[in-house]
């Protein structure tokens, strides 16, 4: 099999007066896990849908190695979607829904045994063959949906939320394996889900939208690290975030230091960027809260009064692997700055943490982000 570069350029959608998708574009690359990451009613199916051929954009293309593919119907675009409900067919068993596609392709026999038990072994349904969709779980239902979307060799594989049906364990094994199988195969994935933490831990790239945009387009490393704007900051993961002035910028080498206002914080806050802002710029400030050190006694940095804040621990939640601290702040009751810390058994800081205790919070400058308000 071999994947194809997929690329949507300026593609818009309307239902009535509501824009699904309102200019987007994206080039995903030839064999990429590529993953569309938004809230419910973003957009991302619709996206999907228009490349899969079961939807037309009002405007815009969309092309397969840079060939048009939008007068083309769904079966010759050589992209076929699995979708979250399965969609198999009851009365077949698992061995003549995965057949299907080669049925109607009038394949020979001999090839349709040899290429069914092929990609039986790749999803790992070996023993299962003979058994009706209705005697499966739902996650072997999922991986025979897989293997009869991989069976006539597409060169994308369209997966909408195909987790979404399946508990939390099952759904982490699912990825793990649909990764694994991505490897194997070698087809370009695109992937929709509103799970951040699924679109992070398989994705080689993702596309953060929300009200049909796409508000950045990056590995997960930086999507996480760098977030481009307010949204996907509080989107990806858990941060902090707060409005904030741009006092001043000065350029060190290759990198900006501002000088932030954070009514929230009622002080001031230093941020090293590569951009430099505007003196009097409103943007808003974010850091997350792994990145914020926690102790009793104030640190004892160069710059120990830089980005400290001392406060009282309001509400502690132990998780296991770590401790999540809500911290009221001395000077600015009404924030929260949310911290956390991980348990490991190398790194024993002083005595624990707890419920009412005075602490500091601090971060490095090259922690925190710039972020537009979007
Ligand atoms: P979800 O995860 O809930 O499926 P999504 O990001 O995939 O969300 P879409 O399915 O792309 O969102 O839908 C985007 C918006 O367009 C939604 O508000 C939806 O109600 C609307 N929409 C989608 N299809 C139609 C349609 N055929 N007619 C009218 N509105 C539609």
């Amino acid at each position: 099999m071999k994947g194809v570069e997929v690329t949507a350029q300026r593609v818009s959608r309307s239902y009535g007066d509501f824009k699904a998708l309102d200019n987007v574009s994206v080039q995903i690359k030839k064999g990429e896990f590529f993953s569309l990451l938004g809230p419910s009613g973003c957009g991302k199916t619709t996206l999907l849908r228009i490349i899969a051929g079961f939807d037309f954009p009002d405007s815009g293309s969309v092309a397969f190695d840079n060939k048009d593919i939008l007068p083309l119907p769904p079966e010759k675009r050589q992209a076929n979607t699995v979708f979250q409900t399965y969609a198999l067919f009851p009365h077949l068993t698992v061995y003549e829904n995965i057949a299907f596609p080669l049925r109607l392709r009038r394949t020979d026999k001999a090839t349709v045994e040899q290429k069914v038990m092929e990609y039986v072994k790749l999803v790992q349904l070996e023993g299962h063959i003979n058994k009706k969709p209705s005697m499966l779980s739902g996650g072997q239902k999922q991986r025979v949906a897989i293997a009869r979307a991989l069976i006539n060799e597409p060169s994308v594989l369209l997966l909408d939320e195909p987790l979404s049906a399946l508990d939390a364990k099952l759904r982490q094994n699912l990825l793990v394996e649909l990764d694994l199988i991505h490897d194997k195969v070698g087809i370009t994935f695109i992937y929709v889900t509103h799970d951040q933490s699924e679109a992070l831990s398989v994705s080689d790239r993702i596309a953060v939208m929300n009200q049909g945009k796409i508000l950045q387009i990056g590995t997960p490393y930086e999507i996480y690290e760098a977030p481009a704007t307010r949204f996907v900051a509080s989107f990806i993961g858990e941060t902090n975030i707060f409005p904030c002035t741009v006092l001043s910028c000065e350029a060190h080498g290759e990198e900006f230091l501002l000088r932030l206002d954070v009514p929230q914080l009622q002080d001031e806050v230093f941020v090293t960027d590569f951009e430099a802002q505007e003196v009097g710029a409103s943007l808003d400030f974010t850091v997350r809260p792994e990145k914020i050190r926690i102790s009793h006694t104030p640190p004892r940095s160069n710059n120990a009064t830089m980005n400290t804040f001392k406060g009282i621990v309001e509400e502690p939640i132990y998780s296991g692997f770590q401790s999540k601290f809500f911290i009221k702040l001395e000077k600015e009751p009404s924030t929260l700055v949310k911290v956390f810390k991980q348990h490991t058994v190398f790194l024993e800081e002083g005595p624990e943490i707890q419920w009412k205790d005075t602490v500091y919070v601090s971060w490095s400058a090259n922690d925190g982000y710039l972020v537009k308000d979007t």
